[in-house]
Parts: structure tokens; C-alpha cells; sequence
């Protein structure tokens, strides 16, 4: 059965995820980019995966860097992921600082610094699994969501499980 792209995007596009901005350096630039592909993956050790387009800028950085960090997002971040999706936003700030030996952004609902573990075949995506050597968190927050094609925020559930 040959599945349509746009159907298959529709589709797993149902899976309701958080918002994260990927930071990597090169030594002599930091690249940010917005992603939902974060995948808890191993609790001993401790590994997560971030699955990168090939075509993307970041794709070269992260498979030469050292380290990495997933920032993800808080509810009132929506700028930021739009801005580091490829949308620049016109009037926005970007504050950047190191932890670990990644860069990280100064503000977000929660950081993991990772170590580049390895690289794996992921089609026309990279799979970049990083073992996480370093963490924070803030005091409080609500999470940016994505479902559907758009940003969302947490609401009470109206159904009632039985
Ligand atoms: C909700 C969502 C989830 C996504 N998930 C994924 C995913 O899991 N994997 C994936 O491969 N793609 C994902 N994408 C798509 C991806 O975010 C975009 O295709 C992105 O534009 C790719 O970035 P790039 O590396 O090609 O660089 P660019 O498109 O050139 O850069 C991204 C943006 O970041 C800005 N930027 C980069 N570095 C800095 C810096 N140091 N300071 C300030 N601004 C900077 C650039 O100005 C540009 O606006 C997702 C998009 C969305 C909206």
C-alpha cells in the first residue's frame, strides 16, 4: 500500500508532543533549531534521541559536535520555537549561554546536555543519540505543545475516564 507524505504528516501529526530548540556549536557558531522528534530512549545508561533532517543547517553542526543540549520549551515561548523552526522573528532576543560544554538557552522549561553518543541511519533523517550528562529545571511552568500543525497550550481535560 503506498501511503501519501501529506497523509502520513496528517496523520502522525495526531501525536501530540512538547517543543524543543536543539543548540549545537561548531566552534565558531551556535545553531539553534526548533524540534519534536525528542525520544527518551535508556535509563542505564542515560540516552535520548533527536532525529535531524539532513537538509537542515543543524545536521553538519551536531554531527561534529561534541555536545549538544535540548532545551525545551515553555508555554509562553512560542516565538522562540517559530523563530528557530525558520521564521525569524523580528523583534526577538535570543539569550544563549554554556552549560556542560553545550550551548544552551538561558531561558526554558528544561535543559539536557548531552554527549554525542552516535549517529544513526533514520532515512532521510539523521538519528543523533546523545547520553545525558547534565541537567536543570525550572521551579514551575507550563510546557509548549504541538498537535495537529500548531502550537498548543495545556487545558484541563473536559473528558471523564471512567
Ligand atoms: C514544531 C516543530 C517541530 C520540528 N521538529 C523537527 C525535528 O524533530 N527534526 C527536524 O529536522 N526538523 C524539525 N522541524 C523543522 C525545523 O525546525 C526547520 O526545518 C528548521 O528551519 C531547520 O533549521 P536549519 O538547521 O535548517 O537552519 P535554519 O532554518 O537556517 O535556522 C533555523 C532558524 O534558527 C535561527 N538561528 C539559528 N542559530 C541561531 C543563533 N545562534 N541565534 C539566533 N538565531 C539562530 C535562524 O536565524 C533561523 O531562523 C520542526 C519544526 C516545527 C515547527
Amino acid at each position: 500500500m503506498s501511503i501519501d507524505p501529506r497523509e502520513y504528516r496528517s496523520t502522525i501529526g495526531l501525536f501530540a508532543t512538547g517543543v524543543t530548540v536543539i543548540t549545537a556549536s561548531d566552534g565558531d557558531h551556535i545553531r539553534g533549531m526548533t524540534a519534536n522528534s525528542l525520544t527518551s530512549v535508556s535509563l542505564d545508561p542515560l540516552l535520548l534521541l533527536v532525529c535531524v533532517d539532513r537538509k537542515a543547517r543543524m545536521a553538519p553542526v551536531i554531527s561534529a559536535a561534541s555536545h549538544f543540549a535540548v532545551n525545551i520549551l515553555r508555554a509562553d515561548q512560542e516565538a522562540i520555537a517559530r523563530h528557530f523552526a525558520g521564521r525569524p522573528q523580528p523583534d526577538i532576543e535570543v539569550a544563549l549561554e554554556e552549560l556542560a560544554g553545550a550551548p544552551v538557552l538561558s531561558a526554558s522549561l528544561a535543559t539536557l546536555v548531552c554527549s554525542r553518543e552516535r549517529i544513526l541511519d533514520g532515512g532521510d533523517h539523521l538519528i543523533v543519540l546523545g547520553r545525558v550528562i547534565a541537567l536543570r529545571r525550572a521551579a514551575e511552568g507550563d510546557p509548549l505543545l504541538y498537535f495537529a500543525g500548531a502550537y498548543r497550550q495545556l487545558a484541563e481535560m473536559s473528558t471523564t475516564l471512567a
